[in-house]
């Protein structure tokens, strides 16, 4: 681990003392259109601190829960398994000490390693996948392991019924088809997230937020914008209606800071992550 990094806002526990482990998995080796979602974590850290620790929206501060930043992995680009083995690894002993991880991306298919750290300790695990793109190729380019099919290789080891999705508004004519009988795929907006997380309330759950389901116009700095998506309000009213859930692992994804010159991507995924933290700290 790299500890030369200053901390995301309000991540300042000790690792011993912390039940939420926050940390950055800078990998962004198979992007299919435009990298550099390497950048995502370190960006994070240094802007986070234009936000307050408080959410008014929650009425809690990132004070108030014991959350500690273990810095960002450090990732060999060119060897995806490789990569996928250290993530699953680091998450492993965080879960093993009893705490619930929380992964800064990188490309979205880091979350292949955290969700396999997450169904060993909990086969029943649950998986909502806030996202543009569905994810579920069975191949990109002859590659199993791409962002492009982060979810089917999920399913691989969840199985049938245990992915839901929502704001779904990009993929192959297979990958929708094939979605029917395997997943749940709410289409271009998180309508209906209340009724999911009252299906699976009290089931461990992990939580993967693909930065993207965001429309371009709030959200442009990523690598694959995908027009006629969902505003912050709307993905801040998802995540706070995941409170109560059993959250035993969470991550966002896919912002790339280059692409917004204006900062406002950045702080967009700062002030998720503070929403999201403040929920799985509830
Ligand atoms: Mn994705
Ligand atoms: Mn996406």
């Amino acid at each position: 681990m790299n500890r030369h990094v200053h901390t995301f806002l309000g991540c300042e526990s000790e690792y011993g003392d912390a039940r939420i482990v926050v940390f950055g998995a800078p990998f962004d080796g198979t992007t299919s259109f435009r990298p550099g979602a390497r950048f995502a974590s370190a960006s994070m850290r240094g802007d986070s601190y234009g936000l307050e620790t408080y959410s008014p929206y929650q009425d809690r501060d990132l004070g108030d829960i014991a959350v500690s930043d273990g810095g960002d992995l450090e990732l060999p680009f060119g060897n995806t398994e490789k990569v996928l083995g250290l993530i699953e690894a680091y998450t492993t002993g965080i879960v093993s000490d009893g705490k619930i991880p929380c992964m800064i991306g990188g490309e979205h298919l880091v979350t292949l390693g955290a969700v396999r750290a997450a169904v060993k300790t909990h086969p029943e695990l649950h998986v909502l996948h806030l996202d543009a793109h569905a994810d579920l190729r069975e191949d990109y380019l002859g590659e199993r392991l791409s962002h492009a099919t982060v979810m089917r290789r999920v399913w691989e080891l969840t199985g049938d019924g245990r992915i839901h999705q929502f704001g779904i508004r990009s993929g192959t004519r297979e990958e929708f088809q094939w979605a029917k009988t395997h997943v749940t795929t709410r289409r271009y907006d998180l309508n209906g997230l209340a009724d999911t997380v009252a299906r699976i309330t009290g089931k461990p759950v992990y939580v993967s937020v693909d930065l993207d389901v965001l429309d371009p116009s709030v959200f442009p700095g990523t690598g694959t914008p995908e027009p006629g998506g969902v505003g912050f309000m709307e993905l801040l009213d998802a995540i706070l209606a995941l409170r109560g859930l059993t959250i035993v692992g969470a991550d966002i994804t896919e912002l790339s800071p280059v692409y917004d010159q204006s900062g406002a991507s950045t702080a967009t995924a700062c002030k998720v992550l503070r929403e999201l933290l403040l929920v799985m700290g509830g």
